[in-house]
């Protein structure tokens, strides 16, 4: 369902103010985890000034040491929800249970599943039946033929509505968090009709080399870009050092529309 051969053109997937695989670029903008209702509020506007089609933001939290910051989990979700009445974006959160798909579809547009969670089948499986959009983030671990397939679950489920993001992954160098391959970008082109998505935010691990691979990111033809950021990184609950503050934000979109253009 997920080939190039099943449908020529790049599906247009559309969630509230959000639309990637269109002619314009999806931009989704926010922190890496939901911490307060100003926080949130504030960031959402922000970004909305700087030209983001979407507020990301975390209620769920895979972290990676069960003693770091889990997320405000259904809490999150409702400041979630308020900032979305006031600034009218879409709402792209992550999901970590099949048994929480429900709950978070009735909060956002957008259901994420994170890298960790590629291959869980019975979650990929729930978000197949959910009445949201998904983006599925790529395994650190996962080749581009796992995580087609990954997505061929959810499609299967009944949900075209699938965006396929690239986030880096595993090896050897480690100056940076991740590596992030923007071939990516092109060869799923080639192979699938879903939009791609760049996050040079996980990418890297690195607030000062995100903007030049968001650029290189819509150089290359990407569908959307995931961003953190967030009004105070330096005290952000997680991934602070990889996150832009709200001018950086702005200042990198001005870049991106120039490049934009020109692709
Ligand atoms: C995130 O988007 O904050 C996140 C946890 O991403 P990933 O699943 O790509 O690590
Ligand atoms: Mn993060």
């Amino acid at each position: 369902l997920a080939s190039r051969e099943a449908h020529h053109e790049t599906s247009l997937v559309k969630a509230g103010t959000l639309e990637v695989g269109g002619k314009a670029i999806g931009m989704i903008a926010g922190p890496c985890s939901v911490e307060s209702e100003e926080q949130i509020v504030e960031t959402a506007k922000a970004v909305k000034a700087a030209g983001a089609t979407a507020l990301r933001g975390g209620a769920f939290k895979p972290r990676t040491s069960p003693y770091s910051f889990q997320g405000m989990k259904e809490e999150g979700l409702k400041l979630l929800a308020t900032a979305r009445q006031e600034t009218g974006l879409a709402i792209v959160t992550e999901v970590v249970s099949p048994e929480d798909v429900d709950l978070v579809a009735g909060y956002a547009e957008v259901l994420q599943i994170g890298a960790r969670n590629m291959q869980n089948y019975r979650l990929l499986e729930a978000c197949g039946k959910a009445d949201a959009a998904v983006l599925l983030k790529r395994g650190p671990s996962a080749t581009i033929d796992e995580m087609l397939l990954a997505a061929e679950y959810i499609l299967d489920g009944g949900n075209a509505r699938v965006m396929l993001c690239e986030r880096g992954i595993r090896t050897f160098e480690a100056h940076t968090r991740f590596t992030l391959p923007l071939a990516t970008v092109p060869y799923l082109q080639q192979k699938t009709h879903l939009p791609v998505v760049i996050d040079p935010s996980h990418g890297t691990g690195h607030t000062s080399l995100v903007p030049a691979m968001a650029k290189a990111a819509i150089a290359a033809g990407a569908d959307g870009v995931i961003v953190e950021v967030h009004p105070d990184p330096e005290n952000a609950k997680s991934d602070g050092y990889q996150t832009l503050s709200c001018e950086g934000f702005a200042q990198m979109m001005a870049e991106c529309r120039r490049i934009a253009e020109a692709v």
